[in-house]
C-alpha cells in the first residue's frame, strides 16, 4: 500500500501531504500489505434488518501505519494479517497457506 512517511515518525495512508502531528511535509512511501493485529473486537451491526457480526481489528502494517479494517476472520492479538480493500474501506483476513496442488 502507499501512504506517507514524516520524519516525526507518523505514517498513514491517506492523501493529504502535510504530517496532522508536526505541519512538516511528508515523504511519498510504500509498505507491504499486511501486518500484526494490535486488537481486535467483535460488533453487532443493526442496520434495521438483521443484526450483522463483524469484527472491527486495529493493524499495525509492518513499518508502517495502524489501520483500522473489518474482518470475517476471528483475528486474535499477536495474529499476522493480510489487509486489503474492499469497497473503498480496509479488511483483513488471516493468511491462508493453499496447499500445493500436485499435477499428474
Ligand atoms: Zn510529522
Amino acid at each position: 500500500m502507499k501512504g506517507y512517511s514524516c520524519r516525526c515518525g507518523f505514517r498513514t495512508v491517506s492523501t493529504e501531504r502535510r504530517c496532522p502531528r508536526c505541519r512538516k511535509e511528508m515523504t511519498a512511501a510504500e509498505w507491504p500489505e499486511r501486518g500484526r493485529v494490535l486488537s481486535s473486537a467483535k460488533l453487532t451491526v443493526n442496520n434495521g434488518g438483521a443484526p450483522e457480526r463483524t469484527r472491527i481489528v486495529l493493524v499495525a502494517i509492518y513499518d508502517g501505519p495502524k489501520l483500522v479494517c473489518t474482518s470475517e476472520d476471528d483475528l486474535s492479538v499477536g495474529e499476522e494479517a493480510i489487509v486489503y480493500r474492499e469497497d473503498g474501506k480496509w479488511a483483513c483476513r488471516r493468511e491462508r497457506f493453499e496447499q500445493d496442488q500436485v499435477k499428474s
